[in-house]
């Protein structure tokens, strides 16, 4: 993996202007993608996982601002780009993959088409290269019968094939970042982890980096690198997905992980939830977001936002969270 971040993101903070007042949903988040990786982001609905990607991408509804923070894609701040230069980097170095595919297919068009005229806009090629480039696609994202199935309008396909020419559609210009933002949630359990294993399939052969949302946590054990975990509007947990799933540093994490049903028990074990719900964005929690459902909050806890704290002995792995302070009585071992 090189050294040079592909994107790096710093202290990103986007707010939603409502007429409730300022939905706070990005507070602040730092993190970096390096070519070639996975990196899955994991929380609770509503932790800001989204609007994280949204605001990177430039994609926020007209109510939502980034307020400050910056996203460095190859040495330029998309934040800082101008719309044409924008959507000239969506379609090409950035592509995206949302979990809905009915909204991004044009049902008037068979999807060959679609994929056809994307690629003779974006590169410049003849239709018949463009033709032959999305037969190989389907059969990359193993579509059976490629070439008859191009003529097949999108409400032919179950909603699994429909997600796999999406990604056809999403890799059609070589994209150096994908961004799948829960790409199957809307699918039956089994077709979403084939369509997520299928991503980091297509991941080693192509070698492009992933930013990877889904709160499938099997899925980010066998498929990513690294993880952010995200509660509140920011990262409360990061690090390499072996040691971070070994090891869990932040209770929140500790949390979601004892939430997560076995997958190859045949009665699914009962989802344990974290007891409580997620903060109001409208109104913050002043200090830990996470402070009120925590078992082992302390004082200052509530009082003031803990830093991202390295853990001993791994640069890469931090957790936010005032356990790790050098002082903290519980700062040895694991909160557990
Ligand atoms: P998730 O982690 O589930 O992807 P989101 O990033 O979508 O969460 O949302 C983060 C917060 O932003 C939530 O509190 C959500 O209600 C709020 N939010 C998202 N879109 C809007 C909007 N258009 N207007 C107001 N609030 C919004
Ligand atoms: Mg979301």
């Amino acid at each position: 993996m090189s050294n040079q971040p592909l994107l790096e993101v710093k202290d990103l903070t986007t707010s939603f202007f409502t007429s409730r007042g300022e939905v706070q949903a990005v507070r602040g988040v730092d993190f970096n993608v390096f070519p070639g990786e996975i990196l899955g982001i994991v929380g609770e609905s509503g932790s800001g996982k989204s609007i994280t990607c949204m605001s990177i991408l430039r994609l926020l509804k007209n109510n939502g601002r980034v307020i400050k923070g910056s996203a460095n894609f190859e040495g330029q701040n998309l934040l800082d780009l101008v719309e044409p230069d924008m959507r000239k980097l969506r379609g090409n170095d950035i592509a995206m993959i949302f979990q809905d595919p009915m909204t991004s297919l044009n049902p008037t068009l068979t999807v060959g088409e679609q994929i056809i005229e994307t690629i003779i806009t974006h590169r410049n090629s003849s239709r018949k290269a463009a033709r032959q480039r999305v037969i190989e696609l389907f059969e990359l994202v193993k579509i059976p019968e490629a070439a008859s199935r191009l003529n097949s309008y999108p409400h032919e396909f179950s909603g699994g094939m429909r997600q796999r020419v999406m990604i056809a559609m999403a890799l059609s210009c070589d994209p150096k970042l994908l961004v799948a933002d829960e790409p199957t949630t809307a699918l039956d359990v089994t077709i979403q982890r084939q369509i997520l294993l299928l991503l980091k399939e297509i991941q080693s052969r192509l070698g492009m980096a992933i930013i990877l949302i889904t709160h499938d946590l099997g899925v980010i054990a066998e498929a990513a690198d690294r993880l952010l975990v995200m509660y509140g509007g920011m990262v409360m947990e990061t690090g390499n997905v072996d040691i971070v799933f070994a090891k869990p540093a932040h209770p929140y994490t500790q949390g979601l992980l004892t939430s997560v049903p076995k997958v190859n028990t045949s009665n699914r074990e009962k989802l344990l939830p974290i007891p409580g719900s997620p903060p109001d964005m409208l109104r913050p929690p002043t200090g830990c977001p996470f402070a009120p459902r925590c078992l082992h909050a302390m004082e200052v806890c509530v009082e003031e936002v803990p830093p991202s704290f390295e853990l001993e002995g791994d640069h890469i792995h931090k957790s936010r969270c005032w356990l790790r302070h050098p002082d903290a009585p519980e700062a040895k071992g694991e909160a557990a």
